[in-house]
């Protein structure tokens, strides 16, 4: 029976990354995967969750199965942490959350609890989107429609695109939203479009989904949430997907949390029956340990401080390094690359070809997705000169 199956494909971005592990050229450049790297070219484990390590090792009495909501401790943490403290919703109770495995698990217990609702729900994703978004909404069979987001010839959102395509949202349809630093493109909706999203979601009575990864590597925690915060004051119901991977450095210990945003306290509870049961049909409980160091480090005035400051200090370098490169970019070819400048987060487009991105991997070792997406926080001292001479020499053809 299973000879029938054959090998697949890898993964086409970590597909990438395992070509460039085993490239030989000591001056190669990763800028695939999106995950922070150190000036040294580590990512490295955030202080806080050493410190919040070390103090669970020496308390831990039980390896027993988390219950299958998680760690209350981190739920509460991470309802205030993406609603903000004073959010009216989470004092009127309307706010329940579950652990998952990853922002990933929260994506896909969303799906399971939209497809629960309204199993012919059709979700609306940006054009481009995380390419994982399609088969973590689409294996629960949820179907898809796109809407206009990145405009590649001007480097920014086409907001007027996007608002005529949502217009065709109607309710019963879910929209996809990234909170923060947009993955792939790296442009954000301001403030006032935000405002305008939820005017229609309001008006045309469609249910946002807000997928918020990269919380705090944008502006900062506050100013990162604050379009997710805008959707939860105006509208009755969301559902957000957040993750720890990236701003506690928790990718391999798979933190984060779905979190329901109802019209009353009665239906969040129920909200957090269903999740539970969609989890028990995937993966029963979520991993305990991610999520005892993220709920510490969040209900420890200390552990909080501490991680703040390590990740305002990783926000503060990647907006330096997109400055840098853009300088850099713009010193060796004579094309206007200031949109890094403007962007948010790890991920820019360079605005290569897929030909040119193909010329940069085989003649210079620089690797990047052909769509022409470089995580920013790949980019050091080290290697700022030798990227950009080559994305020069590559533009120059
Ligand atoms: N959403 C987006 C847009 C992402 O880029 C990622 C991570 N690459 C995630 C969600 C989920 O990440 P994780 O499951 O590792 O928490």
């Amino acid at each position: 029976m299973l000879d029938k199956l054959t090998q697949l494909p890898e993964d086409s971005i970590l597909g990438l990354a395992a070509a460039c592990r085993v490239d030989p050229n000591p001056h190669k450049v990763d800028l695939t995967v999106g995950i922070y790297m150190s000036e040294a070219g580590i990512c490295p484990v955030f202080d806080a969750v050493r410190l919040a390590q070390q103090a669970l090792i020496e308390e831990e009495t039980t390896k027993a199965y988390m219950p299958p909501a998680g760690d209350a401790t981190f739920n509460t943490g991470m309802q205030r942490l993406v609603m903000g403290g004073d959010s009216p919703a989470l004092a009127a109770g309307r706010v329940s959350s579950i652990q998952t495995p990853g922002g990933c698990g929260a994506i896909r217990i969303g799906a399971e609890v939209i497809h629960a609702a309204a199993p012919d729900a059709r979700v609306w994703v940006s054009d481009p989107t995380w390419p994982v978004h399609i088969p973590l909404l689409g294996s629960v069979g949820l179907s898809f429609e796109t809407y206009r987001y990145y405009d590649p010839a001007e480097h920014g959102v086409n907001f007027e695109g996007m608002v005529a395509d949502l217009q065709q949202a109607r309710r019963g349809d879910v929209v996809l939203l990234h909170g923060c630093c947009h993955n792939p493109c790296g442009a954000d909706l301001s403030l006032e479009q935000w405002g305008t999203i939820a005017d229609m979601a309001e008006r045309q009575g469609f249910l946002p989904f807000v997928d918020i990864a990269y919380q705090g590597l944008g502006d900062g925690l506050e100013t990162d949430a604050a379009g997710v915060r805008l959707l939860a004051e105006r509208l009755p119901e969301l559902i957000i997907a957040a993750s720890c991977s990236k701003n506690m450095g928790l990718y391999r210990e798979r933190t984060g949390a779905a979190i329901f945003v109802c019209a009353s306290a009665d239906n969040a509870r129920a909200l957090v029956s269903q999740a539970q049961v969609a989890a028990r049909r995937i993966y029963s409980m979520p991993p305990a340990h991610g999520a005892l160091l993220a709920g510490r480090i969040l209900s420890d005035e200390a552990l909080t401080a501490n991680w703040e400051d390590e990740l305002q200090a990783m926000c503060r370098r990647i907006n330096g390094l997109r400055t840098s490169l853009m300088s850099k970019l713009q010193q060796h070819s004579d094309r206007d690359f200031s949109f890094i400048e403007r962007e948010k987060g790890m991920f820019s487009f360079l605005g290569l070809t897929p030909a040119q991105a193909l010329a940069l991997r085989e003649q210079h070792s620089v690797y990047m997705l052909d769509s022409s997406r470089i995580n920013v926080a790949g980019v050091n001292g080290a290697n700022i000169d030798y990227l950009a001479e080559a994305v020069g020499k590559v533009l120059r053809g």
